[in-house]
């Protein structure tokens, strides 16, 4: 059987990543028939948008896509494809699973943490108004009347939305997945303390589901709390899930605890739809050199695998990349003890080294 799936080269270094990631993919034996979509600043003159329809419509027809990283130019009506592709497609959950593997270059090990990042909602839903504009005004007084409250006339306003609705689908994923992957407890993280209205909402709702899945240990933790914990204690957590913003943030510190970007994973997830990419973005200035690390586009693609139940595939593809890691031979300069040691491999190497492993006996 071989799936159908959108390939999303993207810009910056994300055509090389991504070719690395295609052939340890295709090497380990799963049957692929690739949809090549481009999507990004380097369409935007043929198109007229970084994100055409038709790119669009493939995901949706093949429901699987994997994707390298798309450049965000600051300023500019160019609004970010990767925000534009969760809002359009409803890719409710941007999971990050972070493992720590033996080899890499961190100050913790034994680290296994999946975090499960609502995507639509918070304060990342896009609903601001700017300071001193006229709706901004009508604003202030509006919430002046309703809550007796004064907010400085000089002040920019960001909207937080918290729903039930959408608390409960993220929640709900959190738990199917600890289900799914063996998993053992779920943790929400908030400042219900001080949000009531919003965080408080979001915790309400994460008991209210945790009720359903008894056979998986449920807790709850403050935002600023659990980051110190897991700078302290990063092993006992297991899965996290948590609204928009805290997400974003706890996702970087997960990363930074396994070993920076060049390993850390990602998948922004719908229930229709998917779609793998690294937590890293398209680092312009290494573009075309052969020279950023392509893991954590190939653990990514080793999360697709899972996605579509190819689980012996997956766990050849993970073993063959920690194997890779663990000699430290073939590895990305970012991978080496010093960032200038002349023995790290280029993009293209690591793909030969992962491939060479999956391909031994017995791998
Ligand atoms: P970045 O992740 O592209 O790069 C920051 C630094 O991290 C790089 O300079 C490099 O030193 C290091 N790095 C990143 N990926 C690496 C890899 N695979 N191997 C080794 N080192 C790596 O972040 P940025 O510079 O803030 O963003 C560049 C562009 O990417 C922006 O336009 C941003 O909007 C976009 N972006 C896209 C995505 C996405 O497509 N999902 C995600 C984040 C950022």
């Amino acid at each position: 059987m071989s799936y159908r799936v959108t390939f999303i080269p993207g810009d910056g270094v994300g055509p090389e990543l991504s070719e690395a990631t295609r052939r340890v993919l295709e090497a380990t034996g799963v049957e692929f028939d690739w949809d090549v979509q481009e999507a990004g600043a380097d369409v935007m003159d043929k198109y007229g948008t970084p994100l055409p329809e038709h790119v669009l419509d493939s995901i949706r027809r093949n429901k699987v896509a994997i994707k390298g990283p798309i450049t965000t130019p600051v300023g500019g009506g160019f609004r970010s494809v990767n925000v534009a592709l969760r809002r359009e497609l409803d890719l409710y959950c941007c999971l990050r699973p972070c493992k720590s593997y033996p080899g890499v270059r961190s100050r913790y090990q034994g680290v296994d943490i999946v975090i499960c990042r609502e995507n639509m909602e918070d304060l990342y839903a896009g609903i601001e108004f700017e300071q001193g504009q006229p709706e901004t005004l009508k604003l202030i007084d509006f919430i002046s009347d309703l809550s007796g409250k004064r907010i400085r006339e000089d002040s920019g306003i960001s909207i937080k939305p918290i729903s039930v609705s959408g608390t409960r689908r993220i929640v709900t994923f959190a738990f199917d997945y600890a289900r799914r992957y063996g998993r053992k407890k779920v943790t929400a993280v908030h400042k219900a303390n001080i949000m009531k209205f919003t965080d408080g909402l979001f915790l309400a709702t994460a008991r209210e589901v945790a009720q359903s899945y008894s056979d998986i240990e449920f807790e709850d933790r403050i935002v600023d709390n659990l980051s110190m914990q897991l700078v302290g204690r990063p092993e006992e957590y297991d899965v996290l899930v948590l609204p928009n913003l805290y997400g974003d943030i706890i996702s970087d510190l997960c990363a930074g605890l396994i070993g920076g970007l060049g390993v850390a994973p990602g998948a922004n997830i719908g229930d229709e739809v998917a779609v793998f990419e690294a937590t890293h973005g398209s680092a312009p200035k290494y573009a075309g050199q052969n020279k950023v690390n392509p893991m954590a586009m190939m653990f990514s693609g080793m999360l697709m695998l899972r996605y579509l139940e190819e689980e012996e595939a997956a766990g050849r593809l993970e073993r063959a990349l920690a194997a890779v890691i663990a000699e430290g031979r073939s590895v990305t300069y970012d991978m080496k003890p010093t960032r200038d040691d002349p023995t790290a491999v280029g993009t293209s190497q690591v793909a030969d080294a992962v491939i060479e492993k999956m391909q031994r006996p017995g791998a």
